[in-house]
């Protein structure tokens, strides 16, 4: 690939440094060349000087084959593997349409996520760069179950080990129950101390990680002192939660839109009174913590969970949480990619990164809606979306 030189408007690099009006990019051969004013003699021009140019957002959280609004998330995932697969191709579309280039997916049966990630790689099919966790591991009574359940420290280790042999990124390892299926308390622990350390001993053997769904109390504090490098959801952590995951410097992964957007839950087994009001629920106690929480110095990114195209939304409602426009797009850019353990190839634009990176028509730093404009998507260089108007 030839070399490219991109025209800015406005550059919000990710770094945290101030946005500078009328940069160049440079791409070449995929990555970023140089951040800078002029162009090379000779190359490409790309013109977005009428755009607001900012690093391709990280989706700390999604699931590829599920929407939520259709009901039932657990019996989508127990789908056979065709169905799945169809479903991903049109929901991980949606995602980078949305400015999603790279994203983590949390838990998918029959490895699709594997298939999915290379197909991805392969340029089969279009979507973000996916970082994947194969089988989410959950307990025979626990949130999450879907096809496998992982019982005692043994079968969690051969379930670890086996979704790290297919191809997994990270360990997925479901420690509470969930705000929005009966049957499950959200905050005490489906496992035991010694599975979770089990798990986290497996990812750290091989140089990653496990993350843990846990929403608050004695279940996400097992995960934290066991070692987990992300605290998924957390929407009913209370304050010595939190002040436990800045001590042990745990990633906490809002994911907010499942339980907020009229697209998420609501539409799907929301339809349900009784879960309707436990969103309800979970939505006022999140409108009270969480403008703490954001603000405490606990380390945060965001994720979807499965709302396909929804982290312009994820950014907006960390606004409304009271979260600074300039902190909500570095949460869903390079905190994000630091979360996933992907900075040093992702999240900032700066030489040597991957040339992931997004136009919008607007100023998000001034109006965070503008987020939901998102113009033109370019992924290791290569663009989908508007380049010429
Ligand atoms: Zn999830």
């Amino acid at each position: 690939m030839a070399v490219r030189a991109i025209r800015c408007g406005t550059l919000f690099d990710g770094t945290g440094a101030d946005p500078v009006r009328n940069a160049v990019v440079v791409v070449r051969d995929g990555r970023i060349a140089s951040v800078g004013t002029a162009a090379p003699p000779g190359a490409a021009t790309l013109d977005l000087g009428d755009r607001f140019v900012m690093p391709g957002l990280v989706d700390c959280h999604s699931h590829a084959s599920i929407v939520p609004g259709l009901g039932d998330q657990l019996g989508q995932l127990c789908r056979g593997p065709v169905p799945q697969a169809l479903a991903a191709t049109r929901n991980l579309r949606l995602d980078l349409a949305a400015g999603t280039t790279t994203m983590r997916i949390m838990g998918e049966e029959h490895f699709v996520d594997v298939e999915l990630r290379d197909a991805i790689e392969a340029g089969t099919i279009i979507g973000p760069r996916l970082l994947i966790a194969c089988r989410g591991l959950a307990a025979n009574n626990g949130h999450g179950r879907a096809l496998a359940s992982y019982d005692g420290v043994d079968e969690v280790r051969r379930g670890a080990r086996e979704n790290l042999r297919r191809g997994a990124n990270h360990v997925k390892i479901f420690v509470t129950g969930g705000v929005s299926s009966p049957g499950t308390t959200p905050t005490s622990s489906a496992y035991t101390r010694e599975e979770i350390r089990a798990a986290v001993e497996e990812a750290d053997r091989v140089g990653t990680y496990a993350a843990a769904h846990a929403h608050g109390g004695p279940g996400l504090r097992l995960a934290v002192q066991e070692g987990v490098g992300t605290i998924e959801h957390a929407a009913l952590a209370d304050d010595e939660d939190i002040a436990l995951m800045i001590e042990r410097r745990v990633w906490l992964i809002c994911t907010f839109a499942i339980f907020m957007h009229p697209n998420g839950i609501e539409q799907g087994d929301g339809q349900r009174p009784a879960i309707m009001d436990k969103m309800r629920w979970a939505r006022r106690v999140v409108a009270e913590t969480f403008p703490r929480h954001l603000a405490s110095g606990v380390r945060f990114a965001c994720g979807t969970d499965s709302v396909h195209g929804a982290m312009p939304f994820e950014l907006q409602t960390l606004v409304r949480l009271g979260v600074s426009p300039r902190e909500a797009l570095l949460a869903g850019t390079r905190r994000g990619a630091e979360a996933c353990r992907v900075d040093k190839d992702v999240g900032t634009l700066e030489p040597g990164k991957r040339a992931d990176l997004i136009a919008i028509d607007g100023d998000p730093l001034k109006d965070m809606a503008a987020m939901e404009r998102v113009s033109l998507v370019m992924k290791d260089g290569v663009t989908c979306g508007r380049e010429e108007r």
